[in-house]
């Protein structure tokens, strides 16, 4: 146990850490391909989303941000997990947090870290079959998860409600991206309607964050309403019918261009993903932002 510990002392070294034993995120892969011919369909349809588009525009843009075509704006919807605030650093010091918790039992501590990977990557499978609707997602990745990692329901819930729910509340604030606070209230004056849609229920983060009062509806693709992960577009759409805003209307703000970008595009809206400069060039129809002081300044035609 002490080698994890000194291994995450350091940024390279923890995410060498993890990626040997967690082996994160490598259910990612795989929907790429998806995503590319969804937003082509999308783009050839005849939906409400292209008639915003002006018409010197064609589906060959190399800088898509004429796309929001920021007149028509009436909602934002959020994703909350890396949109909201940054995942990374919150990741690093829940690590700490566990190996430091169970530094006299390594076993059940790496036990507990194999168990809280297990609940991730079922949450990533269940996406690629999101065309099959669960009566209760949360059960069905718990389900999942308990099939890969041998614990029963009650103890993986135990873990997850308790690593992943609890402890990293006192961390969000810190976490929190720059700009958000600026960007709602700038929402709130224009009379935007405002949502959060996620895959876990959100209410208490974001209570955490103390943003929650900015947001008219907060929506979690657990919901019985939903019971789908994105990028299934249900969420999206139930969530936009809770604001009153049509999908031509609304802008959908997330973190992952093979999830968030893909969940937009099926329920013909515009997207705009927060990445790292240097990130990367999207597929069309979607806008890469590095800040939300960006997004503010797109939004408003440079008036902030
Ligand atoms: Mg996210």
């Amino acid at each position: 146990m002490v080698l994890p510990f000194i291994f995450s002392r350091s940024k390279k070294g923890l995410n060498f850490f993890l990626c040997l034993l967690l082996r994160i995120d490598t259910g990612r892969s795989n929907l790429t391909a998806l995503t590319v011919k969804s937003f082509q369909i999308s783009y050839k349809s005849p939906d409400v989303r292209a008639e915003c588009l002006p018409k010197r525009y064609n589906r060959n843009l190399s800088l898509p941000l004429e796309i929001l075509y920021p007149a028509r704006i009436r909602g934002l919807v959020f994703d909350l997990d890396g949109t909201l605030y940054a995942q990374g650093p919150v990741r690093r010091q829940m690590l700490q947090r566990l190996l430091l918790a169970h530094w006299n039992r390594p076993l059940e501590g790496f036990r507990t870290l194999r168990a809280l990977q297990s609940y991730r990557r079922a949450q990533e499978h269940l996406r690629e079959s999101a065309d099959v609707a669960h009566p209760d997602l949360a059960v069905a990745q718990l389900t999942a998860a308990c099939r890969d990692c041998g614990l029963d329901h009650q103890t993986l819930a135990g873990l997850v409600e308790h690593w992943m729910d609890r402890q990293p509340l006192d961390l969000l604030t810190a976490a929190r991206r720059e700009g958000v606070v600026e960007l709602l209230d700038l929402a709130r004056q224009r009379g935007w309607k405002l949502a959060v849609l996620s895959d876990y229920p959100a209410d208490e983060k974001l209570e955490a964050m103390r943003i929650r009062r900015y947001f008219d509806a907060v929506v979690c693709a657990q919901d019985p309403a939903i019971g789908r992960f994105k990028p299934d577009p249900r969420g999206l759409l139930e969530t936009l019918s809770r604001i009153g805003v049509t999908p031509g209307e609304a802008l959908y703000v997330g973190d992952r261009a093979e999830v968030d970008g893909e969940a937009a595009a099926r329920a013909g809206m515009s997207c705009a993903v927060i990445a790292a400069p240097g990130a990367g060039k999207h597929p069309e129809n979607l806008v890469t932002i590095s800040t939300f002081g960006q997004l503010a300044r797109i939004l408003t035609g440079g008036a902030v």
